[in-house]
């Protein structure tokens, strides 16, 4: 089955299906609530919002289904999904349900509910300018060191060279398809799938207010952006 059409010529795969362990206790993380909303509610509204989005597949924890789908009425045509044991399995899950005729797939955590309309038009547009896959990501604040079992540092990374990965990843269907097909252990995106299958991987510039709520302080720094202009 494949969900209704918004606009647009890109599919977005939503993994929403976590169950928010690190946030503390409560329901499931996309279901926590933000400024009066669900994560999942804001992330699905920014989507929506981006002009290239054609249709939006969320992955939801298997109890909650029916709780999401009344969440995400207002939104229509969304459609909504069980999600798997991990996120890549719920990713592969949405990726199956999403319409084929559209080329462009973009996978959009919904713990990254504040990501602005304009980062995912800009991680769709190098997708269409013919990039097999694109990343946002913004500069690495800390410095960075590798450090033993035993918690004695091996070393130092040159800062320089890395860079902290956002989502929405936008891929070319067939590659995104094409990687999680050869995926054998689990990655934590999307990206790192393509590139195991020797993908050339874009980036594009990222934004603060995508950042990801995992732990009660990110939730305050998320309502913060919320009040932003
Ligand atoms: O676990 P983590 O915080 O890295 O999850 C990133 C995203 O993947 C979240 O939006 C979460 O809801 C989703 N996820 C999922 N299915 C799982 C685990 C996580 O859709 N089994």
């Amino acid at each position: 089955m494949t969900a209704q059409t918004l606009r647009g010529d890109v599919a977005v795969l939503v993994p929403a299906a976590g169950a928010g362990v690190r946030l503390g206790p409560g329901g499931p993380k996309a279901l926590r609530e933000l400024g009066g909303e669900p994560l999942l509610v804001h992330a699905v509204r920014r989507l929506c919002a981006a002009a290239s989005i054609a249709q939006v597949v969320v992955a939801a924890p298997a109890d909650s289904l029916d709780a999401v789908r009344a969440l995400l009425e207002p939104f229509a045509p969304v459609f909504v999904l069980a999600g798997g044991a991990s996120r890549q399995l719920s990713v592969a899950a949405a990726l199956a349900a999403a319409d084929p005729a559209l080329d462009i797939v973009l996978v959009h955590d919904a713990a990254r509910a504040l990501a602005p309309p304009a980062l995912i038009e800009r991680v769709a547009a190098a997708v269409r300018a013919g990039s097999p896959a694109v990343i946002p990501v913004l500069p690495v604040i800390d410095t960075i060191k590798q450090v033993d079992d035993a918690g004695w540092v091996l070393g130092t990374v040159d800062r320089a060279a890395l860079r902290a990965v956002q989502t929405p990843q936008g891929f070319r269907r067939d590659v995104l398809l094409a990687a999680h097909a050869a995926a054998v252990d689990e990655h934590t995106d999307d990206a790192g799938l393509a590139e195991k299958i020797g993908i050339p991987v874009q980036t594009v510039e990222g934004d603060e207010a995508a950042l990801k709520i995992t732990r009660p302080a990110d939730l305050r720094l998320a309502e913060i952006f919320l009040r932003l202009p």
